[in-house]
């Protein structure tokens, strides 16, 4: 059973991952920060279900937090697949963007990609199989206004994907981005009406995260193991 970590499992786009990946038979680590209450209810969800899962509490800033929980899972059992997944947005128009909102969006999106990533590489690699999947954003494909720093965070989670796919490419491990467009959860529902996803969506409604999950699920699969390096919008057609 291949043990797969989910971060963000206790939100909208992250649990229905964690849903797809335990049904496909993984193992699912369901990590969450704030939303512990919410891993917790998805774990006893998923185990009722005769799926796998457990739950992980940490703050993917904090470089040490997230090693002290992922190092002693590691010396058991490599995790193969990891789905970064963890995002906030703070959304300003540039010149009034504070600093705080710059670092805070950037902290965790591209910070913790490194401070989740790094510490499963080399017991990864040492399995020669693998898949990392970055959930970035149709933010950084297209630019989107009041999201300089969202943007920034999530672009350069693509050149990390890319980077990262060539140093790890001989070994059986694969590394993408899925770019989403607006899907329906709490994020996006606070920043979109349903007149403006059907003014921006050219098929007139949000993706769900099911949507999401069942792209994650191939990625994350034998069958997209000739798949790397790549940004896979899902989208509706937005760009
Ligand atoms: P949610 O707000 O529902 O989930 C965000 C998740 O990130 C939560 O599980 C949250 O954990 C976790 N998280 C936030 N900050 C931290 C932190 N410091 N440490 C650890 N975990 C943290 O959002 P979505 O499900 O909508 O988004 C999931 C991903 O998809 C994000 O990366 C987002 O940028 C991206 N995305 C979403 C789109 C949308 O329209 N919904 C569109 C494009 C991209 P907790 O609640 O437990 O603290």
């Amino acid at each position: 059973m291949k043990h797969a970590l989910v971060t963000g499992g206790s939100g909208g786009i992250g649990s229905a991952v964690c849903r797809r990946l335990a049904a496909d038979g993984c193992h699912v680590f369901i990590h969450a920060h704030r939303g512990a209450d919410a891993a917790h209810a998805l774990a006893e969800e998923i185990t009722a279900q005769g799926g796998s899962a457990q739950v992980l509490i940490f703050d993917v800033t904090d470089k040490t937090a997230t090693a002290d929980v992922l190092k002693p899972l590691l010396e058991q059992n490599p995790i193969q697949i990891l789905v970064n997944n963890a995002g906030i947005h703070d959304d300003a128009v540039f010149p009034g963007m504070r600093a705080e909102q710059w670092h805070s969006v950037i902290d965790v999106s591209l910070h913790g990609f490194f401070n989740v990533t790094q510490p499963l590489m080399m017991p990864m690699i040492r399995t020669r199989w693998g898949r990392i999947i970055n959930i970035t954003s149709v933010a950084a494909v297209a630019g989107n206004r009041g999201q300089v720093n969202y943007s920034a965070a999530k672009g350069a989670l693509h050149s990390a994907t890319k980077s990262l796919s060539l140093e790890v490419a001989s070994r059986g491990i694969t590394v993408n981005a899925v770019a989403p467009g607006i899907i329906a959860t709490p994020m996006s529902q606070d920043t979109f009406d349903a007149p403006t996803i059907a003014r921006l969506v050219p098929m007139k409604r949000a993706g769900q995260p099911g949507e999401v999950a069942d792209l994650v699920s191939f990625l994350a699969s034998g069958h997209a193991a000739y798949i790397s390096g790549q940004v896979i919008s899902i989208n509706g057609g937005m760009i």
